[in-house]
């Protein structure tokens, strides 16, 4: 029995079902995919991504791979460039697939983007396996995981600060490192950055053509095909009977879902388990494409909205200032998401866990601010609060969008240091909340699963 149809529950499944086992998923949304679904948020013929949107840990995943996802309908598309992030200047500092190219458009810093960033992308393709694993174990490839640990543990700001001098480098980092959810004062708050940004050069960042329910849908018809069955609106609120159970769901429900079964120590540990900021989004239909001030940004899907490393530091700290926006703008490269002419967006920017405050007003003037004009091609808008993200998938505890905060305790141990296993028999938690975490890869399913296939 697998709890939660996630890209981790679906990938346990997975797991559990190509070992021989009969598998049923107990889904409690009407549609699968937890983090990875789309539906038509704003109006007719306009899809939206209802969470993630761009994949660079997908197509990276050493599970995925394995799995025959393009007979079933997933179809990776690479916009011409991975990520654009506007500045004030009108200019856009561009992280292109060629780390050459990126680093021309950043000098007076190129030499040292290719210096930082050349050796995590040449290691990617065999780094991956490590980096998509819990990190308390021996290593694949410990000399590039030593590196990649050294610069990733450094504080963001510390990290940009020594080693770029323009604005435009220290800029495009800081976006990157923004996907911590962590200030970039804190440790640990480049590793992401120094990993999407590695990334980026070494596989690029695509989005799934017609939209994030296509992975999901994909990850389904695999599962099916192997005798796999999926019961949707099926919210589960006590342990199923079941030889194996694998539960795609946080420390919090798996306290209400679990914990009367739970030793008392254990039941501590996950209640100490700590949540991370929440996020605030909006979803557009538009009936052009955003009009960029900086033309280069219409050849990314991803753009970052929040001008320099400073202004990014402090709404990271304080959520002070103009928020740090994360955007996406899929229909540019992938025409099913809108009719003819017609285009989607989706933003979000981090915000106290939990938060009320309504933040749509500030988000829309921060684009207007690198985009002039965008406000006129709003067709129409949907708005989700912490709290409406929560009630779409349980998972999003106060809108926190990686299953848990991922500061220096829980990047090692996970939510606790048993990591996948719990101390019932048999029973596994498998979602975002263990190693490695957020994003849509399916590693903490796959490595959940093998543990499980072990005992
Ligand atoms: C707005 C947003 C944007 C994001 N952007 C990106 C991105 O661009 N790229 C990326 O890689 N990642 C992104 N993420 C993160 C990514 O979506 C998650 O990290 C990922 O989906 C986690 O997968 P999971 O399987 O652990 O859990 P989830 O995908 O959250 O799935 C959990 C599932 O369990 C179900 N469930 C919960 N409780 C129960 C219960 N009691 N009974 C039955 N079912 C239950 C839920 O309904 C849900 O379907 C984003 C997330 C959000 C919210």
């Amino acid at each position: 029995m697998v709890i939660g149809s996630g890209p981790n529950g679906l990938t346990a499944a997975i797991m559990l079902a190509r070992a021989g086992r009969q598998v049923t998923v107990l889904e409690a949304a009407e549609q699968i995919g937890g983090g990875a679904r789309s539906a038509e948020l704003t109006l007719p013929g306009f899809v939206h991504d209802v969470c993630s949107a761009v994949y660079p840990m997908g197509i990276s995943s050493p599970a995925f791979e394995q799995f025959p996802l393009a007979e079933h309908g997933l179809d990776w598309v690479q916009p011409d460039a991975p990520l654009a992030h506007p500045l004030d200047d009108g200019t856009a500092a561009m992280l292109e697939r060629s780390i050459d190219s990126t680093a021309t458009g950043l000098e007076p810093d190129g030499p040292a983007w290719r210096r930082l960033f050349g050796p995590v992308a040449a290691a990617w393709p065999a780094l991956r396996h490590d980096a998509l694993a819990p990190v308390i174990r021996i290593p694949r490839h410990p000399f590039q995981m030593a590196r990649l640990g050294w610069l990733g543990i450094r504080p963001a700001r510390a990290l940009a600060g020594s080693r770029f001098r323009g604005v435009r480098a220290r800029a495009l980092f800081a976006g990157m490192a923004a996907h911590s959810v962590l200030p970039l004062e804190r440790p640990l708050s480049s590793a992401i950055g120094v990993l999407f940004a590695g990334v980026a050069h070494a596989v690029g960042w695509p989005i799934a053509r017609g939209g994030a329910q296509k992975i999901s849908d994909a990850l389904a018809g695999y599962l099916r095909s192997l005798g796999g069955e999926i019961r949707t609106g099926t919210p589960v609120t006590a342990l199923p009977e079941a030889d194996i159970v694998m539960c795609d769901i946080t420390p919090r429900q798996f306290l209400a879902v679990a914990g009367n079964s739970l030793p008392a120590s254990f039941r501590r540990a996950l209640e100490r388990y700590r949540y991370g900021p929440g996020i605030f989004k909006m979803d557009w239909a538009l009936d052009g494409p955003i009009p960029w001030r900086a033309a280069q940004c219409a050849r990314a899907a991803s753009v970052h909205v929040g001008g320099t490393l400073e202004e990014i530091a402090q709404w990271e700290a304080r959520f002070t200032g103009a928020p740090f926006l994360i955007l996406v703008q899929p229909s540019l490269f992938d025409a099913t998401r809108a009719p003819a002419g017609k285009h989607t967006a989706w933003a979000y920017c981090h915000v106290p866990n939990g938060s009320t405050v309504d933040y749509s007003e500030a988000i829309e003037q921060q684009i207007e601010r690198f985009a002039p004009g965008f406000r006129s091609r709003i067709l129409a808008r949907a708005v989700f609060s912490p709290a409406a993200l929560e009630s779409l998938n349980a998972n999003l505890i106060g809108g926190d969008i990686a299953g848990g905060a991922m500061d220096l305790r829980q990047f090692f141990l996970r939510p606790t240091r048993w990591l996948y296993r719990t101390p019932l028999r048999g029973v596994y938690l498998c979602s975002a909340s263990t190693p490695p975490g957020g994003g849509v890869h399916g590693m903490c399913g796959y490595n959940a699963a093998a543990r499980a296939l072990d005992d």
